[in-house]
């Protein structure tokens, strides 16, 4: 049984002061709770050493939004996945189709920056989807089979389990357009097929999917209640703590229904 993950992604939005305040009262809203999955946020890094004070121990999990594709030295601006160990994080996001469209991040920096992650001891949610042009013109399969398919065969079946994938069709992403459970489903259940494929069964058995774009508590449950759908990762609703938590109890409600 695959344990959910509910990660908020909180782009470039609050500053340190803001961030403890918004950790703090997420962190305040789950205390004392069993949850039955992982709960995290993604502060910019400027906040990190705020939100790690606030979010040190459970429930709460700290992650970074990106890292350095290098280990240190004149890179001016970037960050290392050793620094981002250093000041609490355990997961970071790679792929996010932010860096892929503002950056032009591709499959080679995709896969660099998930081993230098790895090395530092980082687990790393992958991101990938299409975008609206693709799926209107019934692309969606083929541009996600590609986008997996130029990062999963270049790592090992033993780094699955330090992975989880985020499904995030871009056309749904900050839109308050959602992708139906029906949509998310088939797209997680390709997903799934493919990391099969790839990587082999167990490791796909085994592998979280969470579904991104326009995630909120109304629609928490029932998206995360598909067979392959196994959390979420949230971008504008992880931004206020009621939004986020009430996505934490979609969770657990399609939890409890399973
Ligand atoms: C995201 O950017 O990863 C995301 C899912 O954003 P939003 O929830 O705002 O659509």
């Amino acid at each position: 049984m695959r344990r959910y993950m509910v990660a908020g992604n909180w782009k470039m939005n609050m500053g340190p002061a803001a961030g403890r305040e918004l950790a703090a009262a997420v962190q305040q809203k789950l205390a004392g709770r069993e949850l039955g999955g992982d709960v995290l946020v993604c502060p910019p890094y400027a906040t990190l050493p705020a939100v790690a004070e606030v979010a040190a121990g459970q429930p709460l999990l700290l992650g970074a939004q990106d890292c350095s594709d290098q280990v240190s030295g004149a890179y001016t601006g970037q960050i290392s996945a050793g620094m981002l160990a250093e000041v609490g994080c355990r997961w970071v996001i790679v792929g996010h189709s932010e860096r892929r469209q503002f950056q032009r991040e591709g499959d080679e920096d995709f896969v660099a920056k998930i081993t230098r992650a790895f090395d530092e001891g980082l687990k790393v949610i992958f991101c990938y989807g299409e975008l609206l042009e693709e799926r209107k013109l019934g692309r969606q399969a083929d541009v996600v089979r590609d986008q997996l398919k130029g990062v999963l065969p270049r790592l090992t079946a033993a780094d699955a389990g330090n992975l989880v994938l985020a499904y995030e069709p871009v056309w749904a992403i900050g839109t308050g357009e959602t992708a139906s459970p029906e949509q998310a489903q088939e797209m997680h259940a390709q997903s799934r097929q493919l990391v099969a494929d790839i990587m082999g069964y167990p490791e796909a058995a085994n592998m979280r999917i969470l579904y991104g774009g326009s995630c909120k508590p109304s629609n928490a449950e029932e998206l995360m209640g598909q067979t392959d759908v196994d959390g979420g990762l949230i971008g504008g609703a992880s931004l206020k703590s009621d939004d986020f938590v009430g996505i934490v109890d979609g969770a657990e409600a399609a939890l409890a229904n399973t």
